[in-house]
This record gives C-alpha cells, structure tokens and sequence, in this order.
C-alpha cells in the first residue's frame, strides 16, 4: 500500500493506472477505521483493480460548535487496517492542500439536505458534496462506496452523481453493528463505559419499530411514540431527531410501508449518534 499525501500526485497516479485500463474502486472515509469501513474496503477489493482509501477529516462539514478539533486520529492503526483489507493506494491529503487560500466553490443541493441531519447541521451536506466532489475529481473512481450509516449522505452522494453527471456507480453498503447492535462509529470512542451501554437506546428503538412494523402497525405517530419511549427510558439521553421519512425522497410519509424510513439522531452527553434503518428490508 502506498500512502499518498498530495492531491495531484495522487489524480497522476490513477490517470495513469486508468490508462492502463485498471477500474478504479474508492472508499473516502474520516479515518480511525472500524469494521464499518473495512466492510467498504473489502467490497471495493472485490470491485475494483485498484482500492483507494481516503482519511480526510473535512472541516468543512463541521460546524463551528462541532468537533473537527476533537475528532479521533490514528493513522498508523488506519494504515494497518486498510493494508489488511486490501488497500493499494491510501490518500490523505491535509485541509491546506484541499482547500488552498482562494478556495471558493460551493455544492449544494436542495430538499433532499432540508430535513434531518441537514436542519440539525446547517451546512453540513455542502461540506459533505464539496468534498465528495473534489476527491472524485482526483481519485477518478469507476466506483466508490459509501454506508447506509449515514443514509442521508448516501441519498445526497447519489443525487449529486445523478444531477452533475458524475462517471461513477454509487453503492450503498448495510450498516455493521456491535454484537449488541450499536452502529459501529469512530464516534463511539467519545463514549464513557456509561454511555456506551445508554448507547444501545438507539438500536432499541430500531428494533421497537421493526417489531411493530411487521406485526401490522403503520401510524407514524404510534411508531414514533415507541420509539421515544425506548429512548426516553435513559434519562440522559437527548433526542436531536426521530423520524419516520420515505426511503428516496425523505419527504413525510402519512403512514409507514415498506420502503420507509426510521432514522433518528440522539445525544448520549456529549455524543450525538445517529442510526437507521428501511422498514421492510432486511435489518
Ligand atoms: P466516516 O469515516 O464516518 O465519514 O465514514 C466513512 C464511510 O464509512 C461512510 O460511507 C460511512 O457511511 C461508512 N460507515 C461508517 N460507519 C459505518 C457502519 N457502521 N457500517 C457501514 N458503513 C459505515
């Protein structure tokens, strides 16, 4: 694996490998690596000649009262990982060099970033497409791979795709969870012991409304209720958002079927945690 630090070296390096006819497959990612990302990895191995990974964390997508500072950092435990699952090329490029003195291009898009993360993060999908955009136009990936995780963002990187006539295959890969259900994140290593175990309130309400869901109950406001029960049944914890949407559009449903989606963000202290899932899909 060759770790690459340099924007234009990294955009010569895959023009040339393209030119030799290889596919390009590429996982852009924050870093501090989990099993989350290594599912990515080892799918993109299967789906390409060449494997890029990328560890940026963009500040561009943090807001000001966010925690670009903070955010957790190993790139030598990332390097070990990403070699493991197959990784040829890792880029890391600094804030510097991505957006140089004079940087003034913006990407947004319209309803689809308005609800959800997008009204608790104000800004946050623009910062997300602009990156998005900049690293495909260096990596030039036939394919890049992205985690229902953060299935908003999913819906944004393919509407950008669509909408800007990107030449690359968008896949979306299931979220990986702990044994005891809680999505894996580099942001659960904020959480103390406590929390971690207040954490798993999230999974609780997924699987509160799953159960609901197949046995016949299609309310939103009933489904929504269970699912504040099983969240407010920790007192700490806080609900940033818990919302019954359609799986495309994200636009209200009146009731929930098949297809619709249960996605929720909750602050556990410190901590905002966000988890989803499709009713009707495979959990
Ligand atoms: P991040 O480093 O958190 O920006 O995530 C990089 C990519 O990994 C994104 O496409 C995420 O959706 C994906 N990802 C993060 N956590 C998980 C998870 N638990 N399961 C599947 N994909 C994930």
């Amino acid at each position: 694996m060759r770790l690459i630090h340099d924007a234009q070296e990294m955009q010569s390096e895959v023009l040339a490998l393209k030119k030799l006819g290889k596919r390009i497959a590429f996982v852009p990612t924050m870093g501090f690596l989990h099993e989350g990302h290594a599912s990515l990895l080892r799918e993109g191995r299967k789906l390409g000649d060449i494997l890029v990974l990328s560890i940026f964390v963009n500040p561009t997508q943090f807001a000001a009262n966010e925690d670009l500072g903070n955010y957790p950092r190993n790139l030598a435990g990332d390097m070990t990982l990403a070699e493991a699952c197959g990784t040829d090329l890792l880029f890391a490029p600094t804030a510097a060099d991505m957006y140089p003195a004079g940087f003034q291009t913006t990407v947004s898009l319209g309803s689809l970033t308005e609800p959800l993360c997008g009204a608790s993060r104000p800004g946050h999908f623009n910062g997300v497409a602009v990156v998005v955009t900049k690293l495909f136009g260096i990596v030039q990936p036939d394919v890049a791979l992205f985690g229902k995780k953060d299935f908003q963002q999913l819906a944004v990187i393919r509407q950008m795709t669509r909408d800007l006539n990107l030449p690359v295959e968008i896949i979306g890969m299931p979220i990986v969870r702990e044994p005891d259900g809680l999505a894996m994140s580099s942001r659960n290593s904020y959480l103390s012991p406590v929390e971690r175990q207040q954490a798993l309130c999230l999974y609780q309400a997924i699987q509160k409304v799953r159960e609901l869901f197949s046995q016949g109950e299609s309310s939103v406001e009933r489904l929504l209720a269970e699912a504040r029960r099983q969240i407010e049944s920790v007192p700490s914890a806080v609900i940033d958002y818990l919302e019954l949407r359609d799986g495309t559009t994200l636009t209200p449903v009146g009731l929930a079927g098949k297809g619709t989606l249960f996605a929720l963000a909750v602050k556990i202290g410190s901590t905002r945690l966000i988890d989803n899932t499709l009713l009707g899909d495979e959990p």
